[in-house]
Parts: structure tokens; C-alpha cells; sequence
């Protein structure tokens, strides 16, 4: 390729509303342009990145006895109301209706139509296993969509749908696809952890993700150095690390805070520490709002909140709504008679003698008592597991790190199977719901946590795996003949050679060649400069930063060098 005739128009400003390295590069580099929040437009070198990640993604599913096929992404939203996730699945599903006024959806994920699929075609024990996967565009109006393609509402991805007889069935699928994702993200060169994930929206009985580690991500994962435990901290069971008891209770107090709302407002006013604050918060459910407890230095997790509160439907309400039902402005609401439903933190239960709003302005009660000043209606572990906490398999103390989660396997069991009725026949002759996992991949989320991890301050650093040129030959002055010459005859030696090569043959100063190599990330550049008259160019390694002089005959040696690194 000829940068002159390529199309990769780059930034020097850093893009004002990219907060994070992946989304900034990406952007300035010429890979992608936003066109909607959360909907990019991919570029020439974009799209060859991101046909090499769907690539490796595709070899690794095949491997695994994969076999590719294409569903729509236009589905009738009489399979969603079959499943029952047509009201599940809430403002992110995308609905549309036809001209006849009938329902339909853009595809967030795939379960329901490819499970019709299977019912309909497949009859007997003896078609079974059966992989089918896909990779295309998914849609979900993600709430925050942000951070360029790490949260999209539209982007590409993998999912493999395992049909099986039976649980053993499944494990082994299951094992297969588990092993594929390792292998798929060492090729991308990403640095991952394994870890154990909530089943979310997708349900089912055993799940795990693929966290690619970076400190822009998104989930926060905890894990135990002692005895190997990880999870998201979503799913993490927590040990209460609670205060311990003992403590004489004091009669209970109303104080002015005024205009103290936030945790580090009334600790400082107080002089109390957060652990002895009790958070309120309000959140509307299926059931109506309810209040949830934890510590004032803890966080509620949601995704338990919403199994204990048995809720399809959870949202955090809104100021209006709280000053409603508690009396308060945010920020000053409390369980002290408080006529909402409680949801309590086991380590809210076991605190003594603490702070919490007063459901009123500018006032909180100190030396609240729970089950003495407030009734102890729920009491469950329903704050985020942090580090510190003790390992809820071996006691040791937690430590807590960043994740960007580009995979997820679930284990479904029968649960599509069963409410779609889709069965087999065993041998036996009897009917039988499947037992079935579904397996995804973010492949264009992939591709920029590969960048988060991979980048300095000069641009990306990409993987040989995955770059979009593995080679850029640079003259330094595309006007002076014989470097012109020189550069032309190694870009076609390289080409020979197999390796996707680009020339910069523009016709720009040395300074922005230079830096746009630097930036767009090819892993080797060729420097064809005053030199070139005595047939010698330099070879760098962007990854290494070293630099080696060599003839021009002794090019492609020095390149397949480094390939692979
Ligand atoms: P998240 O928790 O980040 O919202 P998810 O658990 O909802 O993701 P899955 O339903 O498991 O996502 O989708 C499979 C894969 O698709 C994810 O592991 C992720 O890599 C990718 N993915 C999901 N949502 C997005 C998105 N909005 N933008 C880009 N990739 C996404
Ligand atoms: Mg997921």
C-alpha cells in the first residue's frame, strides 16, 4: 500500500471529548470516526485491525468446532416475548416497528433466534454437539455509552451458542470455548485474567470473564494472591469485615448538619470515620422503591441488590422521587422511621452507635442503633466485595485491580431450551430440552483494550498479531531519486516477502512521516535517508525503540527479526 494513495487522515490534537489513551489514539491515529455517541465509523486501517481480531477470533472458534453462520440482526419481537425478555431487557433493547405496525428489535444477543433455529432443524441426539457462532454487529442504547469502543451502542461482536444432551455435554463445550478465549486473547497479545462473573440479564448457572487488565477499565475485579480466587466484584461474596460488637448503645440524637450531604461531608463535620455512616439509598423496583443500607465507605451492589430484591427492574431514583418518599433533600435520608422497605447490609446490622440521615434538611441522628431505632426487615450481603476483604474461600486478604471485560461464557442450561420448547429426541426416542451455553467476544472491544494496553506517549504500539501494516518504509525526502528508489525497490522486496507493507511516499516533511508512524503503531519502520546512497537503511523497532543500520539487501532478515515480538 502507498500512504499517497491510502486514506488514514490523522489528528495533532488530542480529541476533546476521548478521555482515556485507547479512544484519544484510536481517533487520532485515523482508525475510526464518531459518528453518533456510542456508533463509529471504521477507517481503512480501523477495519484492518479489526478484520485481524475477528480473524484470530474465527480461526480459534473453528478450532473449537465452530461452525459460522449469519443471523439476522432485525428480530421479531414475538421470539423476545416467547423468552420473556422482551420486558426484561428494558431502554437498552433498540425496538422498531415495521410499516404494519408489528414489533421487532435490533439484536443486542442472539439466544432466541438461533434456539428457534435449532428447534426447527435439528432432531436427534446424534447431530448433537452443535457450535454455531456469528460475528456481526450488536446493538444495545447503552445508558453510558463512552470511552470510543470500549461501550458502543453499536458494535461487533462473537457469540457461539453450544447445543448439547446433557450437563456433560456442556462442560466439555464449555471447556472447549474456555480454551479457545485463552488462546484468542494471547494471540491479540492481550495481558487477562480469568475471573468468575454474575450471569446477568443472559441468566443461566455458571459464568466467566475474560478481563483484559487496564486501568481504564470499566469493572473492577478482586482476587486472592493466596488461593487463586477471582471474580468480578460484582459477583464477589463478601465476608463481613464489620465493627465488632460491644459497644453500649447511646441514647439516639438528632444534630444539625447543615448543607453536610455527602459521606466526606458529614465524616469531616462529625468526626466520625465512613465506617460508622450509614448510607441510604433509594432505588425503584418492580415492587416499588425500596431503601437499600450499606456503610458509609462501601458501595451497594446492584446486581445483588436486584436478585434480593427479585426485581427485573432496578434503578437508583431520582432526586425528585427521594425528596418524596423521605421527606429530605438527597443526601440527608436515614431507616430512622423511615416508611420504605429496607434491604440491610449485614455489616450496617452490626454497627452500633452510628450516623445516618434524618429525613429531614441539614440533620442526621447519631448513636443509631439498627434493630433498635429501625426495624432489620432484609438483612443480606449486598455491598461490593473490596480489597482488603477477606477471601471468601481461604480468609486472606483481597487485592482489587482494573478489568476491561472483552469475553463471557455462560453456562444456560435449559433455560432457553425449555421456554422456547425446543427439544431433541435421545436415544430413547424420548423429547429432551437442550442444554445449551452462549459464548461472546467484544471483538471491536477487544481491539481497543489491545491499545490501552499497548501504547506510549507517541501513539499505539501494536502487536504483530494485529497491526494494520506490519511495516511502514519511510523515505526521509520522497523528492530526493535515490531515496525514492531505494524505498520503492525494499517495499516490493518486503511485499515479495509476505509482509503487508505501506510506503510513505508522500510528499511531507520528514517530522510528520515520522510522527504519524509513530502514532498509527506499525511494529517495524524502515528509514531510507542519506544512506540510502551507500545502499544502507535504518531499521526500527517500535516496540524496543532499537535501531539497527543495515544494507538494503539484508532488509527482509532484519524484519522477519523482529516479527513476532
Ligand atoms: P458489560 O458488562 O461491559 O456491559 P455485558 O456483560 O453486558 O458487558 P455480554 O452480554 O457478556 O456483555 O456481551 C459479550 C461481550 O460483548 C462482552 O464480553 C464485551 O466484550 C462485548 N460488549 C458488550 N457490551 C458492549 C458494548 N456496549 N460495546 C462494546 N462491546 C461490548
Ligand atoms: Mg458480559
Amino acid at each position: 500500500m502507498r500512504a499517497s494513495t491510502f486514506f488514514m487522515p490523522t489528528l495533532r490534537e488530542v480529541p476533546a471529548e476521548a478521555e482515556i489513551a485507547s479512544h484519544q489514539l484510536l481517533l487520532r491515529a485515523g482508525f475510526i470516526r464518531k459518528s453518533a455517541a456510542g456508533i463509529y465509523t471504521f477507517l481503512p486501517l480501523g477495519l484492518r485491525v479489526l478484520k485481524k481480531v475477528e480473524e484470530i477470533v474465527r480461526e480459534e472458534m473453528n478450532r473449537a468446532g465452530g461452525l459460522e453462520i449469519q443471523l439476522p440482526i432485525l428480530q421479531a419481537a414475538d421470539l423476545w416475548h416467547r423468552s420473556g425478555r422482551w420486558h426484561v431487557y428494558g431502554p437498552e433493547l433498540i425496538r422498531l416497528k415495521d410499516r404494519h405496525g408489528r414489533d421487532f428489535c435490533l439484536g443486542p444477543t442472539h439466544e432466541e433466534i438461533v434456539t428457534e433455529l435449532v428447534k426447527g432443524e435439528v432432531r436427534s441426539y446424534k447431530q448433537l454437539p452443535l457450535l454455531l457462532y456469528q460475528i456481526q454487529n450488536k446493538y444495545r442504547d447503552e445508558k453510558r455509552p463512552r470511552f470510543g469502543l470500549l461501550r458502543g451502542r453499536e458494535f461487533v461482536m462473537k457469540d457461539l451458542y453450544s447445543f448439547d444432551r446433557d450437563e456433560a455435554g456442556l462442560e466439555e463445550s464449555y471447556r472447549k470455548m474456555y480454551t479457545a478465549y485463552e488462546r484468542v486473547f494471547t494471540r491479540c497479545g492481550l495481558d487477562f485474567r480469568v475471573v468468575e462473573a454474575d450471569t446477568g440479564a443472559i441468566g443461566g448457572h455458571d459464568s466467566h470473564e475474560f478481563m483484559a487488565l487496564a486501568a481504564a477499565g470499566e469493572a473492577t475485579i478482586v482476587y486472592c494472591g493466596a488461593c487463586g480466587y477471582a471474580a468480578n466484584a460484582e459477583k464477589a461474596e463478601s465476608r463481613s469485615t464489620g465493627e465488632a460488637g460491644g459497644e453500649r448503645p447511646r441514647p439516639l440524637e438528632r444534630v444539625a448538619t447543615p448543607g453536610k450531604r455527602t459521606v466526606e461531608e458529614v465524616t469531616a463535620f462529625l468526626g466520625v470515620p465512613a465506617r460508622k455512616i450509614i448510607k441510604t439509598l433509594v432505588y425503584q423496583s418492580d415492587a416499588g422503591p425500596v431503601a437499600v443500607l450499606v456503610r458509609g465507605d462501601r458501595e451497594v451492589n446492584e446486581v445483588k441488590l436486584q436478585r434480593i430484591v427479585g426485581s427485573l427492574r432496578l434503578e437508583l431514583a431520582d432526586g425528585p422521587t427521594v425528596e418524596k418518599l423521605t421527606g429530605a433533600p438527597v443526601g440527608f435520608a436515614g431507616p430512622v422511621g423511615l416508611n420504605l422497605p429496607l434491604v440491610v447490609d449485614r455489616e450496617v446490622a452490626g454497627l452500633a452507635n452510628a450516623v445516618a440521615g434524618a429525613n429531614a434538611a441539614d440533620a442526621h441522628y447519631v448513636n443509631v442503633n439498627p434493630g433498635r431505632d429501625f426495624t432489620l426487615d432484609t438483612v443480606a450481603d449486598v455491598r461490593l466485595a473490596a480489597a482488603g476483604d477477606p477471601c471468601i474461600r481461604c480468609g486472606e486478604p483481597l487485592s482489587a485491580t482494573r478489568g476491561i471485560e472483552v469475553g463471557q461464557l455462560f453456562k444456560l442450561g435449559d433455560k432457553y431450551s425449555r421456554v422456547m420448547e425446543a427439544t431433541f429426541l435421545d436415544e430413547n426416542g424420548r423429547e429432551r430440552y437442550y442444554i445449551m451455553g452462549c459464548y461472546g467476544i467484544g471483538i471491536s472491544r477487544t481491539m481497543a483494550a489491545v491499545v490501552e494496553q499497548h501504547h506510549d506517549a507517541e501513539g499505539i504500539i501494536w502487536p504483530w498479531s494485529l497491526a494494520p501494516f506490519k511495516v511502514v518504509v519511510l523515505p526521509v525526502n520522497s523528492r530526493d531519486e535515490v531515496q525514492a528508489a531505494l524505498a520503492e525497490k525494499i517495499y516490493r522486496m518486503l511485499v515479495t516477502a509476505g509482509y503487508d507493507t505501506i510506503l510513505d511516499d508522500r510528499q511531507e516533511r520528514p517530522g510528520v512521516k515520522f510522527k504519524d508512524a509513530d502514532l498509527v503503531g506499525y511494529p517495524v519502520r524502515i528509514t531510507v535517508g542519506q544512506k540510502a546512497a551507500a545502499g544502507q537503511v535504518e531499521v526500527r523497532n517500535r516496540r524496543s525503540g532499537e535501531t539497527v543500520l543495515v544494507d538494503a539487501a539484508d532488509v527482509v532478515q532484519a524484519v522477519t527479526a523482529i516479527c513476532g515480538v
